[in-house]
């Protein structure tokens, strides 16, 4: 029975899903204005192992991750080098989609991204201000903290004697600064020709709001896990709480699971500490990168990861191993000689199991997993395995491995994008914008072309919906 660390509950609790057999799952995506380091991938391999666990452990999942292509940091960037918002972000994405195929991360099954969910959130929008739990003050829309008493238990924060109506415009800010947070930034110059038309003004969305959005539409209003660094429970995940409890009045998500830090010979990796690495500069063979992915899963994710180059040595070594194992045992003949290798493989996946169902506790797991391989090595150097023996223990090598993903490659990409591709997204909202403007004929054209790409338009109450032909 497996048992997750809830962030909610701050307790070890037994999973279970609100389906029987059946577990969605949410995890927070990349802001694809820059290549993601190697502490942001420590989130995206949490969630890649507890997928892979529960498929494992014969479970159905369904797996959402969003991906930011607006925010005030993708804003500040595409001003600095004068380029366009769909032009940064699809780079961005590619080199995302290709980091995590490196890392042998199996494809969530939507990746939305929040330009395509706009008339979504102004909907969720116009759900908080009908149910008081929102107003708009020049041009942009707060939550308000004090209309939702709830507010702060999730992150425990101390909310009392905090001012009522004091907002603040930034999505990113730290405990000492509680406050009214944009639900909806209006326009300013210097968001350039990036904003959307809504109801109560023109404008853009907070980052806090989309997780929101595109959560619930892809997984209903309440749902299973939903995963994320420990640096994103305040203020994101309290605030993502706070706009869906609040628009739904049902409960949002079941666990909580986060990952701690990822530090760098000890320090918390930072730019200006010159401690700080992307995916390419730990290494670009295929050895290099499964070697990290080794390494970081195989660490507890709710223990602070040291990474150093020695420890990154070490992984390569300890996989090295591994992979020599399976050849030396694919050599493997004759008949064995003593021992019972069914009976100590199951064994040695019972162990595995029961690490893994304890919080995911993969340095036991792989502890279970070195007792049989020791027990194997030593019996073919002396010539007892026999090729049965040998292909017991690949077996299991290659049950464990469906869970920790060290060896193989990824599962195959979907052969059709889950998310549509930048220039479809943008002639979906300009057919969306032609139908505000009550603009029929333009809005017919743009429908036609989305067709011919294969694209089906649904209008929605709240907006639109699109699926593939
Ligand atoms: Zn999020």
């Amino acid at each position: 029975m497996l048992k997750l660390y809830n962030t909610a509950t701050r307790e070890k609790e037994v999973f279970v899903p609100l389906e029987p057999g059946r577990v969605r799952i949410y995890s927070c995506g990349p802001t694809v204005h820059n290549y993601a380091h190697i502490g942001n991938f420590r989130a995206f391999l949490l969630a890649d192992l507890l997928k892979r666990y529960l498929r494992f452990s014969g479970l159905e999942v369904k797996h959402v991750m969003n991906i930011t292509d607006i925010d005030d940091k993708i804003l500040r960037r595409i001003s600095a080098e004068d380029r366009s918002l769909a032009d940064l972000t699809q780079q961005y994405s590619e080199v995302f989609f290709q980091d995590l195929a490196s890392l042998n991360i199996i494809p969530a099954e939507v990746y939305p991204r929040a330009t395509a969910h706009i008339p979504e959130m102004v909907g969720l929008i116009s759900r908080l201000l009908e149910r008081g739990l929102a107003y708009q003050r020049e041009g942009s829309v707060y939550f308000s903290i004090s209309r939702f008493p709830e507010y702060g238990r999730f992150a425990r924060l101390d909310t009392t004697g905090m001012r009522d109506g004091v907002s603040v415009d930034n999505d990113e800010y730290d405990k000492d600064h509680v406050r009214d947070f944009a639900l909806w930034k209006g326009w300013v110059e210097s968001d350039g020709e990036v904003c959307w038309d809504a109801p109560f003004g023109r404008g853009r969305p907070g980052w806090h709001l989309e997780c929101s959005c595109m959560s619930m539409k892809y997984l209903g209003e309440s749902f299973d896990i939903h995963t994320g660094a420990v640096d994103l429970i305040f203020p994101h995940h309290q605030n993502e709480i706070a706009q869906s409890e609040g628009a739904t009045g049902k409960p949002f998500v079941r666990y909580w699971v986060h990952n701690e830090f990822l530090n760098i010979n000890a320090e918390k990796m930072s730019k200006s500490q010159g401690n700080f690495y992307l995916l390419q500069d730990i290494g670009k063979r295929t050895e290099d990168l499964m070697a990290y992915r080794y390494l970081v899963v195989t660490s507890h994710h709710r223990t602070v990861l040291n990474f150093t180059f020695e420890g990154l040595e070490s992984s390569r070594a300890a996989l090295r191993r591994l992979t020599q194992l399976r050849e030396k045992l694919l050599s493997a003949t004759g008949a064995p000689t003593g021992g019972d290798w069914p009976a100590w493989a199951d064994q040695a996946l019972t162990e595995f199991r029961a690490h893994m169902d304890d919080d995911l506790n993969t340095p036991r797991a792989i502890a279970a997993i070195f007792g049989l391989v020791n027990q194997a090595e030593k019996a073919f150097n002396l010539g007892e395995l026999g090729k049965s023996g040998a292909g017991v223990v690949l077996d299991f090598l290659e049950q464990v491995d469906r869970v920790l993903g060290i060896f193989g490659q990824a599962e195959a990409a979907p052969s059709r994008p889950p998310e549509l591709p930048v220039e479809l997204a943008s002639l979906l909202e300009a057919r969306q914008q032609a139908r505000l403007a009550k603009d029929w004929k333009k809005s017919d054209e743009l429908r036609d072309q989305l067709a011919a790409a294969g694209v089906v338009v649904k209008d929605t109450k709240v907006g639109y919906d699109w699926t593939w032909a």
